[in-house]
């Protein structure tokens, strides 16, 4: 049982009917939120949407309008930050450039008056966690981006908090640092046991480290569950179309069975068929729509047999060469272009579908998910 599955099990954190306004602005709108102990969970949303607030509240940087929040059971809402024991790592990781790497890490522990032996300790330890040993005496400025980074983990970790915020902690990394931060990001967890809540925009950096995401939308959240939920499962078009790539294929639903829906679209001239899980919020002659990743979609020189549902035919608009895959874009007879990813398994150059081929698109039934809004 994950904690979140487990009606018994306790919440870490707990956001209770949160809403923090500014002025007359309602950033974080009547939020309720658990996290568990040991997780890796991830605010995601587009710039604006409320989620740095709501990590600075957890932070104590913001105090709520309206709503509690508890950690272990204990209301901290108005605990100053630094009696609260959650620390921040921010993007900037406002080191001390005139300060070593090990004073860095030990500024935080002297002006809590640790003993010296103690802090010397904590900083071998640190500098052990984060792999900085043979730079313990180099200054900011004399490190790599990746090594900064590393730092300010170090001294956010120093003070041995319960829970680790890291607000856009890999922003200022190039891609290829980036990913592979991500994985030491998540090994550090592992090793620590924190608790740890990033704020991201970036949906594939929230699906490779976190247990479990929150979607946000105008200071609200949308949806909360596993990566794998989120991608698969999204309950709206707005968090599928801000997890990954998706197509949206508009109809009106002609049949609702108990575990299949069909949808009549103007795009498409068979019907849509699709599963659901027994409890699609809809009836008969509402707007839906089907949302299907483009690596769901298959393409063909040759109609597929039994093409009686869920088969399209259209034009090659478009090829996109990722190297491990090719994007297709195919232009429907209506217009609109509907995407389909090809993995690209052999090293041959030489495509067998092309630009302007005429092809078929088509989908297993339980490849895609209506959604009604
Ligand atoms: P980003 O990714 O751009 O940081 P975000 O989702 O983290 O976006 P927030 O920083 O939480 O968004 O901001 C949410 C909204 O609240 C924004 O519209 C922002 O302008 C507003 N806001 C945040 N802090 C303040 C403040 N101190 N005073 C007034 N408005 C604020």
């Amino acid at each position: 049982f994950a904690p979140w599955e487990d009606p018994a099990a306790r919440p870490f954190i707990r956001f209770e009917g949160v809403t923090k306004r500014f002025g007359d602005f309602v950033a974080v709108d009547s939020l309720s939120l658990d996290i568990y102990e040991r997780e890796f969970f991830a605010l995601l949303g587009p710039s604006g949407c409320g989620k740095t607030t709501l990590l600075r509240m957890l932070a104590g940087f913001e105090t709520p309008s309206e709503g509690r929040i508890l950690l272990e059971g204990s209301d901290i809402s108005t605990v100053p930050p630094h009696r609260r024991p959650v620390n921040m790592m921010f993007q900037s990781y406002a080191l001390f450039p005139h300060m070593s790497v090990e004073k860095n890490i030990a500024f935080g522990l002297k002006q809590d008056g640790l003993p010296r032996d103690q802090i010397e300790a904590r900083v071998a330890e640190m500098l052990k966690l984060v792999k900085l040993e043979p730079f313990a005496r180099r200054k900011p400025h004399q490190l790599s981006g990746g090594q900064r980074q590393r730092v300010a983990l170090a001294r956010s970790l120093a003070k041995r908090p319960k829970v680790l915020l890291l607000d856009e902690p890999l922003g200022a990394l190039d891609k290829k640092l980036r990913e592979e931060t991500q994985f030491e990001l998540m090994d550090l967890q592992q090793q620590t046991g924190l608790t740890f809540v990033i704020v991201t925009h970036d949906q594939e950096e929230a699906m490779t480290v976190s247990d479990r995401i929150a979607v946000m939308d105008h200071g609200k959240l949308v949806q909360v569950a596993t990566p794998a939920v989120i991608y698969e499962y999204p309950n709206s078009r707005y968090v599928a179309d801000f997890i990954g790539n998706v197509n949206f294929l508009e109809g009106r639903i002609s049949r609702i069975g108990r575990n299949d829906v069909e949808l009549v679209s103007n795009d498409v001239p068979c019907p849509i068929v699709a599963i659901h899980d027994g409890d699609l919020p809809a009836t008969t002659g509402d707007t839906a729509w089907l949302a299907i990743r483009p690596e769901k979609m298959r393409i063909s020189l040759d109609a597929p047999e039994a093409a009686t549902r869920n088969c399209v035919k259209g034009e090659v608009w478009d090829i996109g060469y990722l190297g491990d895959l090719s994007i297709y874009h195919v232009r429907l007879p209506g217009g609109q272009i509907i995407k389909s990813a090809v993995a690209n398994q052999t090293r041959l150059v030489e495509r067998p579908i092309g630009w302007d081929d005429t092809v078929y698109v088509s989908w297993p039934d339980d490849a895609g998910i209506v959604l009604t809004k």
